[in-house]
């Protein structure tokens, strides 16, 4: 079982009904003229970002809302990642918001921006069975959960027992999300959101009259000019999921972001020959050992299946990341790929007779030390925000943690998450010592 998915099973054992906080992190605003708002990252959450304050009645008239992205929009995680939500899968913690929130802004959000891929779906616990190949009759087997076993699991399975019925999981492709998010602020009455293509190098500022830096401006690379160029900035939000560690460079050291990407590999399976729709219900699978996997398999609308939890991630280290590792390039592994294929199709005959493998990927999971997002403002710095490693749960999170950012931005303060546990500064006095799974002392969240 992966982390991600003995995380996932672990804490909605532990789930709790906690209300979200109110508690409110105030901060003085200065006066609202027109603002230029630069996000830095164009994942799910910048673009959650760039959307909530598009949206936002606080946004002063005449402001532009530009989203600087290096690469394309959704090209990592937020257009690889498998893009399932859980209400209740928290662990009560401070996280617990974000869940909640998330999960109830996407039932809003998805119709009104027309989005074809979200839906609610059950979900299976299903542990390896034996060797044996060939059709088998598990629905029949399993009839107290006869509606919400899909009949492509007819291959050799162990023991079956249901994670949820389809009321507080969901699922969305988060390419679209992101793709609908960008289209409906872009119609023509709204404020609309502009998408630079270029890799951010720094962020420029002048000398406040309190001795806080102010920013001024982003500067960035188009990819084809070596030139530097540069966008006005009067608020600049750095979302660049685990590249989010460069900004420790942007703002000379004022803040430490200790990250680390875990890179792993994930499939997604056409339709099988000959079947218009594949049965919606989803699975985390137990740790198979003759493969080394522990699949979360996700049905789509569209007919075909994305499998994650493959095994044999790597572990790219925060000085890999702020030298931009993986950003342009990120192949999946050859023997993870025959691994989750060959492991899949031993409880699918299905697959295993009528499979084809629509594509294969790798993408990063931007993960802190201690499992919570950076979500907050850069200490001593003004119109300055951070808003990344939101590790396994990125895209669940994201209209949750863009609405709190853009009241941040906006109003000063968040009025729908207590930012505080997210404070992005929470390493920047003890510097990076003892980061990771081992550290002791420190309260580790639902990541580990
Ligand atoms: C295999 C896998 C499966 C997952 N499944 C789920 C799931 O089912 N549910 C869920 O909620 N989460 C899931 N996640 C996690 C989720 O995908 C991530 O947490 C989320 O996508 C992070 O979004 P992001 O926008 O912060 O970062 P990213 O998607 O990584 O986007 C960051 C963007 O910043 C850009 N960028 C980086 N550096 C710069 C720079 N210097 N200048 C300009 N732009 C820059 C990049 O090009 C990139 O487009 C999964 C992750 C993995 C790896």
């Amino acid at each position: 079982m992966t982390m991600m998915s003995l995380v996932r099973t672990l804490t909605l054992l532990a789930a709790s009904s906690s209300a979200f906080q109110t508690t409110r992190s105030v901060i003085k605003m200065s006066a609202s003229g027109p603002k230029n708002i630069v996000v830095i990252g164009g994942g799910v959450q910048g673009t959650s970002v760039a959307f909530q304050i598009a949206e936002s009645t606080s946004l002063p008239a005449g402001s532009t809302i530009t989203i600087l992205e290096a690469n394309k929009i959704a090209s990592a995680a937020s257009g690889k990642g498998g893009g399932f939500m859980a209400r209740q899968w928290g662990d009560g913690g401070p996280t617990q918001t974000l869940h909640e929130l998330a999960f109830d802004m996407y039932e809003e959000l998805c119709p009104k921006l027309g989005v074809e891929s979200y839906r609610k779906l059950p979900v299976l616990s299903v542990s390896p069975g034996g060797n044996k190949k060939g059709k088998q009759d598990n629905k029949s087997k399993n009839k107290q959960l006869s509606d919400i076993f899909p009949t492509w699991l007819d291959g050799s399975i162990g023991r079956v027992s249901p994670l949820g019925f389809g009321d507080d999981t969901a699922q969305v492709t988060p390419k679209e999300f992101v793709e609908k998010m960008l289209e409906y602020v872009n119609q023509p009455d709204k404020p609309g959101v502009k998408v630079v293509i270029g890799k951010c190098t720094g962020i420029e500022c002048t000398d406040g009259d309190d001795g806080e830096k102010v920013v001024t401006a982003v500067t960035y690379q188009d990819g084809e000019e070596e030139e530097e160029k540069v966008l006005n900035a009067d608020d600049v939000i750095v979302s660049a999921g685990p590249w989010t560690c460069q900004a420790e460079k942007w703002f000379d050291g004022a803040i430490q972001l200790p990250m680390e990407g875990v890179k792993s590999t994930s499939i997604v399976w056409k339709p099988p020959t000959g079947d218009d729709t594949v049965d919606a219900t989803a699975l985390f699978c137990g740790e198979d050992n003759r493969f080394g996997t522990h699949l979360e398999v996700y049905p789509r609308p569209d007919g075909t299946v994305y499998i994650c939890g493959i095994g044999g991630s790597d572990y790219i280290t925060t000085s890999e990341l702020q030298d931009s590792a993986f950003l342009f390039d990120c192949p999946p592994k050859d023997d993870r790929v025959e691994a989750a294929a060959s492991a899949f199709q031993m409880m699918s005959d299905t697959y295993s007779t009528r499979g084809e493998l629509a594509k294969t990927q790798a993408c990063m999971r931007p993960c802190p030390p201690d499992a919570k997002p950076y979500m907050g403002r850069v200490p001593g710095y003004s119109g300055a925000y951070i808003n990344g490693g939101h590790n396994c749960w990125g895209i669940a999170w994201a209209p949750a943690s863009g609405k709190a950012i853009a009241e941040l931005v906006l109003e000063g303060e968040s009025r729908s998450v207590d930012l505080r546990p997210f404070n992005p500064a929470r390493y920047t006095s003890q510097g990076r010592g003892g980061r990771g799974r081992k550290k002791k002392g420190l309260s580790v969240g639902e990541q580990w």
